[in-house]
């Protein structure tokens, strides 16, 4: 089998081991290994972030859309309304989940190369701090790789009273966290954390969780009803099995590794290195080198280029690249270096870009 290298934004290319895990017994999801494995697993999920140590993670089986949407659903206030701070797709992914739930909402949709437009979220916030619930914001927009620091909305929104709810699908085990004036963060296991997509997960403040009420109107990603079964280590549905054994295997490898500082150093050296290469050519970032997040790095298609080509060929030689989304579609392209990604593999990929793109 020919090791496929991705470098799309997730899913990843699994390591050896967490394959192998994927491999172990057929294991009924009532069963006491089973609930041991889930319990164990979220011990190691809180274990990313010790320091967030108000917060529970909430697991469920889905991918990391399953997760923002359980957030929105079981958190989003159906009274007050949620202000959603977007600079890309997700941010406005999550207006339209809101939407959908019939939830009021204001959304400031921010130009997709810029960042979080702060001015706008203090001069609403100032207008009506009142009727505010929470601030939505997506701290890694994948869209265009840009790492959106969250301090400065949740000093904003701890400012006039109002929390933070994150999406950290694509930042969550990569990225620091900062966790005052937050309520909740939503992740997944396909992203940074090698997994398959599977399982994906909410942290969540345990007061929130112990004390309040659901504002979920669907069934299958009310939080509320996970926390509740969770708490023996079962959920209320069918887990992914298969997944469970490789998030499982994935977390093992994380901390063997060194956990999050050494899994950002790896991030940093490879991204560095396309960078540098791609930079050295000619080639255009999207957005600002310093705005990036420690693995996603965006490029203008440069003229008499086309993604297309460059997909392909890349494609053909077991490497595969991301293109742009929305009005960025033919005009960007996009390299995740998550992943299992070997030191001969970075040779190859750098090679084959130079040959594509000099
Ligand atoms: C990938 C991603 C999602 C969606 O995750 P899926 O696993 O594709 O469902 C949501 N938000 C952000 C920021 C992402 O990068």
């Amino acid at each position: 089998m020919r090791r496929e290298i991705l470098l799309n934004p997730g899913p990843v290319t699994l390591s050896d081991r967490v394959r192998a895990a994927m491999m172990k017994p057929d294991l009924c999801h009532r069963e006491k290994e089973f609930s041991a494995l889930c319990l164990e697993i979220l011990k190691m999920i809180s274990e990313v972030y010790p320091q967030a140590k108000e917060f529970q993670p909430v697991m469920l089986t889905g991918s990391g859309t399953s997760a923002v949407e359980a957030m929105l659903q079981s958190f989003a206030s159906s009274k007050k309304k949620s202000l959603i701070a977007a600079n890309g797709v997700y941010g406005e992914r999550m207006a339209a989940m809101l939407t959908k739930q019939g939830k009021p909402f204001n959304l400031i949709k921010g130009e997709w190369t810029e960042g979080v437009d702060l001015a706008a979220l203090e001069s609403n916030l100032k207008q009506d701090a009142a009727n505010y619930h929470a601030i939505l914001v997506v701290h890694h927009e994948t869209t265009t790789g840009r790492l959106n620091p969250i301090e400065p909305v949740a000093a904003l929104g701890k400012k006039y009273g109002v929390p933070v709810m994150i999406d950290a699908v694509s930042s969550f085990a990569a990225e620091e966290i900062p966790f005052d004036n937050v309520l909740a963060v939503a992740a997944t296991g396909n992203k940074c954390l090698h997994s398959i997509p599977a399982i994906s997960f909410v942290l969540a403040r345990r007061d929130l969780l112990d004390a309040g009420a659901s504002e979920s109107k669907s069934l299958y990603l009310d939080l509320f009803e996970y926390y509740k079964a969770q708490k023996g280590g079962f959920s209320p549905f069918t887990q992914s099995v298969q997944g469970v054994y490789a998030l499982h295997e994935a977390l093992k490898e994380f901390f063997d590794m060194g956990g999050l500082s050494q899994r950002r150093k790896i991030y940093h050296s490879r991204r560095d290195r396309v960078l540098d290469l791609l930079q050295s050519l000619g080639v255009k970032t999207l957005i600002a080198r310093d705005t990036f997040s420690s693995y996603l790095t965006s490029f203008l298609m440069p003229e008499g280029k086309s993604y297309d080509a460059l997909h392909d060929n890349l494609k053909e030689n077991g490497f595969t690249i991301y293109a742009g989304q929305g009005n960025f579609s033919g005009k960007i392209f996009r390299i995740a270096v998550m992943g299992d990604i070997r030191e001969n593999e970075m040779e190859s990929l750098l090679k084959l870009l130079r040959q594509n793109l000099a």
